[in-house]
């Protein structure tokens, strides 16, 4: 799943790959992922074999892909990157599951969108290491069993709720990864910015933090437009002081990080709504976005900030939401 501050060119992909942590140890935040982790990278290595199945749970450009590497890297194990959208047939699964190699760790994103027919082979493989083929149809199908090489899973899903119960519980640890706080970006970015070798008052680092939606992507992203500011600008006087505010502005970021589609969905409960509650689906057409963006991108942000609410009948606006807006909210004003 794609957010609006995703890389799109090669360049950009490339600069996003090398800000990329390696160890747990670089791994900013998130302590108590990197400690259940840690420990069960720990324990594979003492007793010398694959470390168990991994489930990283959270909203996009928390790092899941980020930590998918990282447990290959430190347990010494070659990785393979896969997608659920991209195993769309039982056949797809099996092609890729049969050549792994020994000991392999294979990253599935967005593992709730992979076909049930797969999911289905998925739980066999996953505890058996063992798949069945079917081969011809109807009276005369027959299945083959055919064994593998162990692996390590590592399935990366932005609504773990969408996971049937079979999957789920094959996963010997799920990983809930949340927002960061600003001190932890403030972090991300610093060390970005040395790898970047972007020169900025420190300050700018703490005001880039407040305006990344608790995402170390976002972080980066918004890092790398203020670079192009100082790019162009970086001769003139006051430009580094100047070039957090006047980069984020151009791109559409609030002064507390909210984006195009984060505004655009508030405007459209307050104004179109009177404030909620109203159905997701309903929220999506009006904004003009797929109800999976909304649900797995926006709201968790929202809610988590307090500007949005979930009620049995649908979202609502907050009163913060409507003060953020620059409007009162409709209990308040009667009030
Ligand atoms: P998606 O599910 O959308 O692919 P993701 O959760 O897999 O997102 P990553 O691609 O792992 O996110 O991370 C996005 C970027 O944020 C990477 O460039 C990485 O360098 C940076 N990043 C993520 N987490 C951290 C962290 N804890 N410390 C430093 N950098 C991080």
């Amino acid at each position: 799943l794609r957010d609006a501050t995703e890389p799109v060119d090669e360049t950009e992909l490339a600069i996003e790959g090398a800000l990329r942590p390696t160890s747990l140890a670089e791994f900013v935040g998130q302590p108590k992922v990197r400690g259940q982790l840690q420990l069960l990278l720990d324990a594979a290595r003492i007793q010398q074999r694959p470390p168990d199945h991994i489930l990283l749970a959270g909203p996009p450009g928390l790092g899941k892909t980020t930590l998918a590497m990282i447990v290959a890297h430190e347990s010494g194990r070659p990785l393979r990157l896969s997608s659920g959208p991209a195993i769309q047939h039982a056949g797809d699964l099996a092609a890729l599951l049969s050549s792994l190699t020994p000991g392999e760790v294979l990253f599935i994103d967005e593992v709730h969108r992979m076909a049930r027919t797969a999911e289905e082979m998925l739980y066999l493989a996953m505890e058996d290491f063992r798949i069945d083929i079917m081969v011809g149809k109807g009276a005369g199908a027959t299945s083959i069993p055919l064994d593998l090489a162990p692996f390590t899973l590592v399935g990366a899903t932005t609504r773990s709720g969408l996971l049937p119960n079979p999957l789920r519980d094959r996963f010997g640890f799920t990983a809930h990864l949340e927002y960061y706080d600003p001190e932890d970006l403030e972090r991300v970015i610093s060390r970005s910015a040395g790898m970047l070798g972007v020169d900025l008052p420190p300050e700018s680092f703490a005001e880039i933090a407040r305006r990344s939606r608790g995402t170390p992507r976002i972080a980066n992203r918004l890092l790398r437009r203020v670079r192009d500011y100082l790019i162009v600008h970086g001769g003139e006087k006051g430009a580094a002081d100047a070039a957090v505010g006047a980069a984020l502005e151009l791109y559409d970021v609030d002064a507390i990080g909210l984006d195009r589609l984060d505004r655009a969905v508030l405007d459209a409960i307050v104004h179109r709504f009177r404030g909620g509650p109203v159905g997701l689906s309903t929220l999506a057409v009006t904004v003009g976005e797929e109800a999976e963006t909304i649900e797995s991108v926006v709201e968790p942000y929202l809610v988590r900030i307090g500007f949005m609410g979930r009620t049995p009948r649908g979202r609502i606006a907050t009163p913060a939401a409507y003060e953020h807006l620059g409007m009162r909210h409709p209990d308040h004003a009667q009030a």
